[in-house]
């Protein structure tokens, strides 16, 4: 971890989620991993119990007035306790921003305050059977009836489908509109007719309750329409930081979790007569996954640290998803390598690790979707920036004009 880039506050807060961390039971990954619990709640739970949730919203409203990069120092820290339950922590943190920031106080009283104190377990629902990295492809439609609307559709892969209280939905409510301006977002409640349709089985990042939802004629007030309406675009951008910045957090944790076991494993197991970490083979991947770790920590901070000044940071949290996901799959193969044929078994952690973490380049936005932006944002920027720096191209050897061809 990097605690030289925490003040005192985060700091503090950084060592009582870790404290935290410590006196969850194992059991509870091993009952989730195995699918004998099929949601987040009892974690959820716990972590409400230590006022640990939401640390970036409003006291007012549960949270501890934080900012991006203590949560970011904290979700590291859930992150060891593997995907299902960083997953489960980081949901009212996803779901909280877009009522924190577009909800109205009435919206924030009754939904954030009791999500972050525990008594509400809350979802998110964008992914449709359709597909999920054309958001704005979206088919689920809300249809206005005189004080409410009628939604109907089908969303997929929705964490908390099995035992959320109240789900963030997103629906086409103009259709005919461009369509960056054709979708609203609601909080949508279970009682108001969602139905429930498959519980999916996963590879890893299990006993979340993963599941296809249905709405037929569901009922919402329109009370608990999220911002303006048919605005929800403004909405996605925003709940895409705590999305893919945390998830990118997360992984750390979970990419630290394995290179911690498979080191010290790799100073008791002996070959050839010593132990393995006199291998430079051995050591090698370690030194290999200490530096990615730090460099996807790096990029994870610093993209914290943009958002907390308050300015755009649509390239660099891309690009702490995509680089915090593959260093924690790259640093979880290393780790399972170096623990040879006993990393494989169910005998030590790695192998739910390995399961867990493949999730984490396809969800949130796949990790082709992050280049998409990544380049956008870097092309677009690379057009401001002309002839505002030094002419690079000046500095070749034989800068002849008329060989330079662009067909
Ligand atoms: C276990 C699990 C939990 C999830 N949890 C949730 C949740 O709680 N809530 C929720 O709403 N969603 C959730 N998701 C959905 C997840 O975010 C989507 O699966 C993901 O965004 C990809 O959408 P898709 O599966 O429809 O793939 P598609 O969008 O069909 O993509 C398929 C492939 O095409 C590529 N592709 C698509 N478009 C482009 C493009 N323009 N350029 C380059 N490549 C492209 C993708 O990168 C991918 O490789 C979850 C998914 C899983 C598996």
């Amino acid at each position: 971890m990097f605690e030289f880039l925490l003040n005192d506050e985060e700091k503090a807060f950084w060592q009582e989620v870790r404290g935290f961390v410590k006196t969850v039971p194992s059991q509870l990954i091993r009952d989730m991993d195995a699918g004998k619990i099929e949601t987040g709640r009892p974690f959820i739970e716990m972590a409400s119990s230590k006022n640990l949730l939401g640390p970036r919203f409003p006291k007012e409203y549960g949270g501890r007035g934080l900012n991006w990069t203590a949560e970011v120092a904290a979700v590291e820290e859930v992150g060891v306790l593997g995907n299902s339950l960083s997953c489960a922590y980081v949901m009212p943190s996803i779901v909280g921003e877009a009522v924190h920031r577009f909800g109205t106080k009435g919206q924030k009283e009754k939904y954030l305050a009791p999500t972050l104190n525990g008594k509400l377990y809350s979802a998110e629902a964008l992914t449709e059977p359709r597909g999920g990295s054309d958001f704005f492809g979206a088919t689920t439609t809300a249809v206005k009836d005189g004080e409410s609307f009628l939604l109907n559709g089908e969303k997929r892969f929705v964490v908390g489908a099995q035992d959320a209280d109240w789900f963030l939905v997103y629906a086409k409510s103009d259709p005919r509109a461009p369509a960056h301006e054709s979708i609203s977002c609601f909080i949508v409640e279970r009682a108001m007719g969602i139905q429930v349709q498959n519980i999916y089985n996963l590879l890893g990042t299990r006993g979340g309750g993963t599941g296809r939802l249905v709405f037929k004629e569901v009922r919402v007030p329109k009370e608990n329409v999220v911002g303006d309406l048919h605005n929800a675009y403004a909405i996605f951008n925003r709940m895409m930081i705590p999305e893919r910045l945390l998830s990118g957090a997360g992984c750390l944790g979970a990419g630290r979790a394995a290179l911690e076991v498979a080191a010290r494993y790799s100073t008791r197991r002996k070959a050839f007569g010593k132990s393995i970490d006199h291998f430079q083979a051995v050591n090698f991947m370690v030194a290999d996954s200490v530096a990615l770790l730090d460099a996807a920590r790096a990029l994870v901070f610093a993209s914290a640290k943009k958002v907390d000044a308050g300015e755009d940071g649509r390239r660099l949290v891309s690009e702490a998803k995509k680089v915090g996901t593959e260093a924690a799959w790259q640093v979880i193969n290393n780790a399972m390598q170096i623990m040879g044929g006993i990393g494989y078994t169910t005998v030590y952690p790695i192998e739910r690790m390995l399961r867990d973490c493949r999730l984490a380049m396809i969800w949130t936005g796949t990790n082709q979707v992050m280049n998409l932006l990544i380049q956008h944002e870097y092309y677009q920027e690379l057009k401001k920036g002309q002839g505002k720096a030094r002419d690079i191209e000046g500095d070749a050897i034989t800068p002849d004009e008329e060989e330079k061809h662009y067909g």
